[in-house]
């Protein structure tokens, strides 16, 4: 199938091109930019908490922080090295040994061999669910301009 779908969609289903921790992500990206658009933006920031009478500027400090951290997201996707966010995910590993690109294609799908905590679980079983029923393709073009970080 398509390798580029494949380095976007980890075997769980879970979207590592929506990830914050992900190198070539929208959201390191977008922070990149963000952070070049914004410059030398400290000075101004406390001049405009009196000039606009706005206070929340005063955030601007822990906000460049922040936006720092997020430029620094350096994984490469769950099929090329260890995910940095669930260090006890067993998903990847299960995978390759059942031999499978993607959950829902093994005969042991659902299975509590995931190492995920409930919340995690039932959003895998979802996709996976959601995978099976359209395919990764389309399941793709579904959630590829959608955030991951969803209630
Ligand atoms: S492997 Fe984990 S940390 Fe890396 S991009 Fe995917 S979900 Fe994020
Ligand atoms: S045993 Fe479970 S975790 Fe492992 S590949 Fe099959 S469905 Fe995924």
């Amino acid at each position: 199938m398509n390798t580029f779908i494949k380095s976007r969609l980890a075997p769980c289903g879970l979207h590592c091109g929506k990830c914050f921790a992900f190198a070539d992500g929208d959201i390191r990206r977008d922070a990149e930019n963000l952070r070049r658009s914004l410059g030398d933006f400290d000075a101004y920031a406390l001049r405009f908490v009196g000039m606009l009478n706005e206070p929340r500027f005063r955030a601007y400090p822990d906000f460049r922080e922040f936006l720092q951290l997020l430029t620094e997201s350096s994984c490469r996707g769950c099929r090329e090295e260890q995910c940095k966010l669930f260090r006890g995910c067993k998903v990847r590993a299960c995978s390759e040994a059942h031999g499978v690109d993607f959950c829902f294609r093994c005969p042991e799908f659902p299975c509590r061999n995931t190492g995920f905590d409930e919340h995690l679980y039932v959003r895998h079983v979802a996709i996976n669910e959601r995978m099976r029923e359209i395919g990764p393709e389309a399941y793709y073009e579904e959630v590829r301009d959608l955030p991951r970080y969803r209630k």
